[in-house]
Formats: structure tokens, sequence, C-alpha cells
């Protein structure tokens, strides 16, 4: 243990590192911190974080992580600015939801292809008239 009055002049560093792991990858990412007191009574801090690039996105800290993209061979890590949910709970990167105007929400590609399918039919047949998200697990 260091004795905290022997360090009252010189330097302190200070790490940390945080790591996410999935089934499928690893984040790690690090941030240290040092400070440096001289004897005229001045502090200095330097502070040293490492950040990745996830998709155009900086992510500094593991705090701004909330998910990842279930879509195969994506497993991009996501902020609260890029998480898009589909109703049928699959958890997507921006480039692997599409908004529905319709809907006025974010789908998978699976749902939007089951709804492209059934408006089709709702307009040749005008049968379909309850709502998609009741519908969805009786579709063909
Ligand atoms: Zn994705
Ligand atoms: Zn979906």
């Amino acid at each position: 243990m260091p004795n905290p009055f022997s360090s009252f002049f010189g330097r302190r560093a200070r790490r940390q590192e945080a790591v996410i792991e999935s089934d499928t990858r690893e984040l790690r990412l690090s941030r240290e911190e040092e400070t440096v007191f001289d004897n005229n009574g001045s502090v200095e801090t330097t502070e040293r974080v490492t950040s990745i690039i996830e998709g155009g996105e900086r992510i500094t800290s593991h705090l701004q992580v909330v998910g990842q993209c279930t879509e195969a061979g994506c497993d991009r890590f996501l902020t609260h600015h890029s998480i898009r949910e589909c109703f049928c709970g699959k958890i997507l990167c921006p480039a692997h939801a599409g908004w529905d105007e319709q809907e006025k929400r974010f789908l998978c590609g699976e749902c939007m292809r089951i709804l492209r399918r059934r408006r089709r039919w709702q307009l040749l047949w005008g049968l379909l008239t309850a709502p998609f998200i009741e519908r969805r697990n009786n579709d063909s």
C-alpha cells in the first residue's frame, strides 16, 4: 500500500479498464488519468481515453453501450443514439433497421418483408383489417 502522504508532491496515476463481452465480440475500453503535483502547489491532470469507432460512432465508455445488433455477421455495439428495436424483439443497428412510415417505427428485414406481403394482400383483397401486430403470428 502506498503511503498517501508521500505522494502529495509527485504523480498519481489511475487506470480503469472496462470490458464488455458478448457471445461474438469483446469491447475493451480504458481510461488513464495522471495527476502531477508540483511543489509550487499546482496540479495538472492529463487524461488518456481509448475509444473505438462503431459504425461511425465514437464509444469512449462502457456506459454508452446499451446493446448489440442481432443481425448475423454485424454484431455492432450500440448506444442510445444508434439502437433500434423491432417489435419482434430484435435489436438492430441503423444499417439493419428500416423505418416504416406507415407503422411509424423501425423494423427488421424479416418483419418488413412480412408487412409488405400483408399489405399487398390487403390491397388485393381488402380482407385483412386487424392491426399488423396481432396478426404477425398467423402469417404464412
Ligand atoms: Zn447491424
Ligand atoms: Zn422484426
